[in-house]
């Protein structure tokens, strides 16, 4: 027998030996009034209950009682009832005492709610017990014989089985009750009385009881101890049986107790050769049957074994096609993203296959176009050949042009005289139409530059010039004649232009100027930088500034800002050219640094000086303009110079009486003008000398008074007639510098040379603006032509890039279509690769399957004819 095997047989012992002809030893489940009193009702053998009940009781005299304990029936004296497990209680009527569990050594307590049977007078005994290992010990008993009822109930094994609780009692260490089953008796919640145990209480009063467990733990609900009264002492001869109804002694004689001695002997010995036999038959059964189970275990054993085997084969096969399975997963899943990519790969390719198509068509499209437009480009070339060799003419057609204009126009300044004086008269001050000054100037002629002086009376002096302007002349109208002498400096001529007068007839207003009403040098420079701009295309100008001072025949650097300059000295180059080395030349490049320059100029003037008009009236102030220019075209280059001169007042030169630095300045101022007046009258007379060294201002002017320079004097004189012998004195000066003395007889004949004189100019005018126009025409046309010419190179040089640009596209893209068109078909070829390997490892698959298939049909096959079998074996195990 196993381990669980064994376990069953605890449980439900009747399992292996429920043969039901074999009566079992405890059988007395259907009988439980077998006992003393109760005569059995079934067909067993009344000696043999009597016997087994009888077994248990080791004293003679005691009785079992199967119901619970009675007051009427105790006839006896109660010494003590002990309640076992349970606490005391006292019977209403006070008759009755029942202790709590005491003089115990050892045990538990067990209490029950359970209701007991037949439980006499006093159910609760039964419902609280002693149970284990225990003994109880009473004391102080006085010496005698005693008697003790003992009170059982089975509470605690209810169920049973009987022989679940044996034990043995000792009473003053002699046995009384053996083997003693309660249960047995009469089954779980009964009670049991042991009734009458005697007991002899020595010197010591101890009544000892002792309670020893033979199978599990002994068990006890009430002790009783009652005072024995009148025992009767047995006679030798005779003895007694007690009627188990009535107690009654029943005489026995020793013959019949010996009969019933050997009666009983006999039944107990027939009883064990019985049972010998039975045990021998049983214990063959269950060797046969120990051998039978034996061998089917072994058997079940190797059924298992298989059943593992085919179990783990099973596992092992489902964890191969698990992996399979996951392995055709994992193959398919990449086929699949394989598949995705390729195709999208191949998409993208066709797509760039299709643009690059597209591309080429176009691309060839373009390049049959620009093949086509070769010709015409061949065409366009030479017509912009042509046009580039009709330019160069026109070109040079241009400069030739250019060159005679600028001699033309030369000749017309020339036919104006390259020395020409202008008179401007300043308007009548406040304080003198105040003081009613009287005008001395008569206006009439002036368009014609003739004035008249009323020199006192009705006598009249005129007086010719080139150019009149009254009073009510502006700034504008006089730089507007002065101009076209001004841009001569551009054409490379010298220039120079005096403000002559005696002080306070407007010198410096008509050459400086105010911030409101600028003179003729800002307006000069403004024109300059304008006409500059205007030939910015066919000339490059650099224009400088440098501002001067004479005084006392010393030359002054006025845009010089060391204080301590050393003397200016005026050299001759090796070429012949007049220059001051050392001054400053500021270079302008627009009006605004201009006036900068002019502002620097005029107050460093007056630095050092009281009064600056008083200085200013003493000394020359001198504007130089170099002007460099370069012909584009031609390469030519020139250099030339324009003086813009606001000369000291010529007051002084009547007035002898000065002294000291007065007397100096005086002289100084007279030699320079008078000089300044001796070369020009020698220029215009053409003379043979001319005398420049006379004074620093002529000296430092040389390269620009004479030759093809052109000289230009603004006499400034004053209408009152308290000026009139200084306005007279200056306009004399004036004439003389003209060159032509004009008297009444002579202006005759000088008018009709004018009248000639006039018509030729008018002549050249024409002609100038005639010619200037077709010029001005023969330049636009060769600008348009160039411009033209030059986008038509362009044009050429583009398409030409253009073409290789897309000679070049169209040789990358045909070998990117090529490359594209390999690798498609490189693709495609994988592809199918993966196909193929794909299907091949799905067959595979397929195949496990069904073999594992196959595999689970005969295994479940297998084990339903084991099953089959083993069902066999344990009907016929059950049934042997
Ligand atoms: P100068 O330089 O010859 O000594 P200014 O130029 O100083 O003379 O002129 C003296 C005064 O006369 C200034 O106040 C100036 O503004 C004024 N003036 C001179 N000429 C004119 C003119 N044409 N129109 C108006 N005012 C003038
Ligand atoms: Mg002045």
């Amino acid at each position: 027998m196993d381990g669980s095997q064994l376990n069953a047989f605890l449980q439900n012992p009747d399992t292996l030996f429920t043969n039901p002809s074999i009566p079992t030893v405890f059988d007395w489940e259907k009988n439980d009034m077998a006992l003393n009193q109760d005569k059995p009702s079934s067909a067993m053998d009344e000696d043999e209950e009597e016997s087994s009940v009888d077994s248990m009781l080791c004293d003679s005299n005691s009785r079992l009682i199967p119901f619970g304990f009675s007051k009427s029936n105790c006839t006896d004296e109660i010494m003590m009832f002990i309640n076992a497990g349970g606490e005391a209680l006292s019977e209403a009527d006070s008759r009755m005492k029942f202790l709590g569990d005491s003089y115990f050594e050892g045990g538990n307590v067990m209490q029950t709610n359970e209701h007991i049977a037949e439980a006499g007078d006093c159910p609760f005994i039964y419902q609280s017990a002693r149970f284990g290992s225990f003994c109880y010990r009473f004391n102080n008993f006085p010496p005698g014989d005693y008697f003790v009822d003992l009170h059982f109930a089975e509470i605690i094994n209810t169920n049973g089985p009987k022989g679940m609780r044996v034990f043995n009692v000792y009473m003053q260490e002699e046995k009384v009750l053996s083997d003693f089953d309660i249960f047995s008796v009469v089954g779980a919640n009964k009670p049991l009385q042991v009734d009458d145990l005697r007991v002899s209480v020595k010197e010591d009063g101890l009544i000892a009881m002792r309670f020893e467990g033979v199978i599990g733990s002994p068990i006890v609900c009430g002790i009783c101890v009652k005072k024995a009264q009148n025992i009767p002492v047995p006679q030798a001869s005779q003895e007694y049986l007690k009627c188990n109804n009535c107690a009654a002694d029943i005489e026995v004689s020793s013959a019949q107790k010996k009969l019933m001695r050997r009666k009983v002997t006999d039944k107990y010995e027939k009883k064990i050769q019985e049972l010998t036999t039975q045990c021998q038959l049983k214990t063959h059964e269950c060797h046969e049957a120990w051998m039978s189970l034996t061998a089917a275990n072994e058997q079940l054993e190797k059924v298992r074994m298989e059943l593992d085997n085919k179990i783990f084969q099973t596992r092992t096969l489902d964890e191969t096609v698990g992996k399979q399975a996951e392995n055709l997963k994992n193959i398919t899943s990449r086929y699949g993203h394989d598949k995705k990519y390729w195709a999208a790969s191949v998409h993208d390719l066709q797509e760039k296959i299709m643009i690059m198509k597209n591309e080429h068509a176009q691309l060839s499209h373009d390049a049959h176009a620009c093949a086509e437009s070769i010709p015409e480009l061949n065409k366009m070339v030479t017509g912009v050949q042509a046009l580039v060799a009709q330019s160069e003419d026109l070109k040079l057609k241009y400069s030739e042009e250019q060159a005679k204009r600028k001699e033309l126009y030369n000749q017309i300044q020339e036919t104006k005289g390259n020395i020409r004086v202008f008179c401007r008269c300043r308007p009548l001050r406040k304080e003198e139409i105040s003081a009613g000054c009287a005008l001395v100037v008569d206006f009439d002629a002036a368009k014609d530059g003739d004035l008249g002086i009323l020199t006192g009376g009705s006598t009249k002096k005129t007086f010719k010039f080139d150019q009149v302007y009254t009073p009510k002349d502006n700034q504008v109208d006089v730089f507007a004649d002065a101009s076209p002498l001004v841009t001569s400096v551009l054409d490379g001529y010298n220039v120079c232009i005096f403000a002559y007068g005696q002080t306070g007839t407007g010198k410096t207003f008509t050459m400086e100027g105010t911030d409101q009403n600028r003179g003729v040098n800002y307006r000069t420079l403004e024109q300059l930088f304008q006409i500059a701009k205007e030939r910015s295309e066919t000339f490059m100008y650099n224009i400088s500034v440098s501002v001067l001072e004479v005084y006392n025949e010393q030359i002054r650097d006025l845009l010089s800002t060391s204080p301590t300059s050393k003397r200016l000295e005026i050299k001759q180059s090796a070429e012949g050219f007049h220059h001051v080395p050392g001054i400053i030349e500021a270079k302008v490049d627009n009006i605004k640094e201009v006036w900068n320059v002019l502002q620097i100029g005029s107050n460093s003037r007056a630095v050092g000086s009281t009064n600056v008009n008083e200085h200013s009236s003493r000394s020359h102030c001198i504007l130089r303009i170099m002007v460099k220019s370069k012909n584009l075209m031609t390469g030519d280059c020139t250099k030339s110079k324009l003086w813009l001169v606001d000369l000291a007042g010529s007051e002084r030169l009547a007035k002898t009486d000065a002294q000291g630095e007065r007397l100096k300045e005086a002289q100084n101022i007279n030699k320079s003008l008078s000089a300044l007046g001796d070369v020009i009258y020698a220029l215009a007379t053409k003379s043979s000398h001319i005398p420049y060294r006379n004074s620093k201002l002529t000296h430092l002017l040389q390269d620009s008074l004479g030759g093809d320079s052109k000289t230009l004097m603004f006499v400034q004189i004053s209408p009152s007639e308290r000026d009139l012998s200084e306005t007279l004195s200056s306009l004399n000066f004036a004439t003389r510098v003209r060159g032509i003395e004009l008297g009444p007889a002579k202006r005759q004949v000088d008018t009709s040379e004018l009248q000639k004189m006039k018509t030729m100019l008018d002549k050249a005018r024409q002609e100038s603006r005639a010619k200037d126009e077709s010029l001005r025409k023969l330049e636009e046309s060769l600008q348009n032509l160039e411009s033209k010419a030059k986008g038509r190179d362009q044009v050429y040089k583009t398409q030409q890039e253009k073409i290789k640009e897309l000679e070049c596209q169209l040789e990358l893209k045909t070998s990117m279509q090529n490359q594209s068109e390999k690798q498609v078909s490189q693709l495609s070829d994988r592809l199918k690769g993966r196909e193929e390997i794909c299907t091949g490892l799905q067959q595979k698959v397929k195949e496990l399957e069904t073999k594992l298939k196959e595999r689970q049909q005969s295994e479940s096959a297998s084990y339903q004819q084991k099953e089959g079998k083993l069902m066999t074996v344990s009907c016929l195990i059950q049934t042997g």
